[in-house]
């Protein structure tokens, strides 16, 4: 349960941990993306994300590379990375500029999170699985 009396904190970072962050909010979505520019900057399937207000996500640590690309939704989206390790750590969607997405596998813990939706399932890979049980999306989804 949500206790708005204790300080909510969770933490991650790259491999080489030169870039380290912060995020201070319960995540509002929890989501795979099947989208061919997850897939080609993640190098696999899918990407698994943390959707987070950004005004509640800070890097502390270090100064993370960023690429602008077009996203599947059509807007562009800045994908920010480790330049030394390479890691994949977090995108700016520029269609909505108050949410960050951060790489669930980028966490400390990510075993504390499970997605429970999917998006851009239309791009996905003809040998890929989708999970059970979670939402499925064939395109993007409105976040509220
Ligand atoms: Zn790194
Ligand atoms: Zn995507």
């Amino acid at each position: 349960m949500k206790n708005s009396l204790e300080p909510y904190e969770i933490t991650g970072g790259c491999l080489c941990r030169n870039i380290r962050y912060r995020i201070t909010e319960h995540p509002l979505m929890c989501a795979i993306c099947y989208c061919r520019q997850c897939q080609h900057s993640s190098g696999s399937e899918a990407t698994q994300v943390l959707v987070v207000p950004r005004t509640q996500f800070k890097v502390i640590k270090g100064e993370p590379k960023k690429y602008k690309s077009k996203g599947g939704s059509g807007f562009s989206v800045i994908r920010c990375f480790c330049g030394e390790c390479g890691s994949p750590l977090f995108a700016l969607p520029e269609g909505n500029r108050d949410l960050v997405s951060v790489k669930i596998c980028s966490l400390d813990d990510p075993a504390a999170f499970k997605p429970n939706v999917a998006i851009f399932i239309r791009e996905a890979q003809p040998w890929t699985s989708t999970p059970e049980k979670i939402h499925l999306f064939q395109q993007s989804l409105q976040i509220p």
